[in-house]
């Protein structure tokens, strides 16, 4: 599999490189080629697979090549044997016809465990065959850097350093960072806020000469194994509730647009998908778009889903390849009219988002009221993220006889303001294995935000 740059003018990888790639030379974000096509008879013939079994099978084609099938098979059984429900990403039913996807089920309580336990043993792997030793480097306002951390504990080649606001994260999350305590684990408290944390990271990248010589790896969202780990899911719901000979719906609550352009993968890849709804917070720029067609940065909002607190979405850069008939210098004009000016695009392109994407944007105050709604119809408590999915579903949805799954993206306990405030007068408690989280040791650096004193740090603290 050979994957290319949406801005066309950058040489194609294969997967073991773009694995090690953060952004393209040229700008862009890396996608496959061609993407593989399973048939409907393929598809259905997977109904009531184990979920690694289906991982296997819908993931193979994009690493294969790269990564023997038996290394990767033993990758996956690794990966989802940490999550704590033998289904993997169960689903629950929330009313007739509609259902919530569980995919908070793994060692830090949100989504991002889906993809990168499974980017930090591919990692290992990648590493070790190349007698190689990378350095990761990531900024966090909360679930991210916990999901890397765990992620790539193990991995003797990789030392991973996150950056997060110093007194700006909540306890649960910052705690879920610092006390993994691993030789190769270094947290960073910054005395400044998210942005100045994410500045200093993408200041490294540009220059890493600090490293002399020592690749720096990124993790965030536009790593491509990332996305790919997240298309499996959107296979298994559909499969429970009847796919591929049924279509299903999905709603997604969007930050970065990671996990909902796995879904639309999911379908160019044969999934039968009815419609998928983009559920943003306050921070609108993309349900602006879809509904719209008006593409407009805006400041950024703090808000009580603080994971889609974001104002760019990196990887609608990817939709966007496609919407422009995957004509990367095409787009690379777009991309660079819209620093200038935002705005439109041609209506035919974004007809052609339309028939596939709705969206939502859910306030605050509404958010908190579906919590409160949907725990007095069936006393399951939702995060806040979760809460937006379930209200987009709930206005956008074009179908009720077609299945419609709200992705619930993290646990309640991570987000217990939000709980407090809708009033459900219950607290969440963290599940068994995260129980004495409070009572562990902690250990994390804080330092001013200077980037100089950063790199000095990293430099005296990784191990080759
Ligand atoms: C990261 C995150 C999101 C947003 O996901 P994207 O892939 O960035 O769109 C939504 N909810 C939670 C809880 C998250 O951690």
């Amino acid at each position: 599999m050979k994957y290319i740059s949406t801005r066309g003018s950058a040489p194609a990888l294969g997967f073991e490189d773009v694995l090690l790639t953060g952004l393209a030379p040229d700008g862009g974000l890396y996608v496959p080629e061609t993407l593989p096509r399973f048939t409907q008879e393929e598809i259905a013939s997977w109904a009531g697979l184990p979920y690694t079994i289906l991982a296997f099978n819908v993931m193979y084609p994009f690493v294969e090549g790269s990564i023997p099938e038996n290394d990767f098979r033993l990758m996956i059984d690794e990966t989802y044997a940490v999550f704590d429900h033998t289904a993997v990403a169960p689903l629950v039913q929330l009313d007739q016809n509609e259902w919530v996807l569980e995919l908070f089920r793994g060692p830090t309580l949100a989504f991002k465990d889906f993809a990168l336990q499974l980017l930090g043993r591919l990692l290992d792997h990648v590493l070790k065959k190349r007698n190689e030793r990378v350095v990761i480097l990531g900024a966090t306002s909360g679930d991210t850097g916990s999901a890397a951390i765990e992620g790539c504990k193990h991995c003797d080649n990789v030392d991973i350093f996150i950056l997060h606001p110093h007194n700006r994260v909540s306890d649960v999350q910052r705690k879920q960072m610092t006390t993994v305590l691993g030789d190769n684990v270094f947290n960073i408290a910054i005395e400044g806020n998210f942005d100045d944390c994410q500045q200093m990271v993408k200041d490294s990248f540009n220059d890493q000469s600090f490293l002399s010589g020592t690749r720096l790896v990124a993790v965030n969202s536009i790593n491509w194994a990332r996305i790919m780990a997240q298309i499996v899911y959107y296979f298994s719901a559909s499969l429970s509730l009847g796919g591929p000979s049924r279509s299903v719906s999905f709603s997604v609550p969007t930050g970065n647009f990671g996990d909902i352009f796995a879904g639309y993968l999911a379908r160019n890849m044969g999934l039968p998908i009815n419609q998928l709804v983009v559920a943003t917070n306050k921070n609108d720029i993309l349900h602006r778009f879809i509904s719209q067609n008006d593409y407009k940065l805006e400041g950024l909002h703090h808000t009580l889903s603080p994971s889609m607190d974001i104002m760019v979405s990196s990887n609608f850069e990817r939709l966007m390849f496609d919407l422009y008939g995957r004509d990367g210098l095409a787009l690379a004009g777009q991309m660079e009219a819209w620093k200038k000016q935002s705005g439109a695009i041609e209506e035919y392109r974004w007809l052609a988002a339309r028939k596939l994407f709705d969206s939502c944007s859910v306030n605050d105050d509404r958010t908190c009221e579906v919590i409160k709604e949907v725990f007095d119809q069936t006393e399951y408590l939702i995060d806040p993220h979760t809460a937006i999915g379930v209200e987009a579903a709930r206005i956008c949805r074009r179908d009720g006889s077609i299945p419609m799954v709200t992705l619930a993206t993290a646990h309640p306990v991570k987000f217990p303001e939000a709980v407090e405030k809708s009033g459900v007068g219950i607290t969440p408690e963290l599940p068994h294995h995260l129980a004495d989280l409070y009572e562990r040791k902690e250990s994390y650096e804080v330092l001013p935000n200077n980037l100089s004193e950063v790199h000095a740090y990293v430099v005296k603290h990784r191990r080759s």
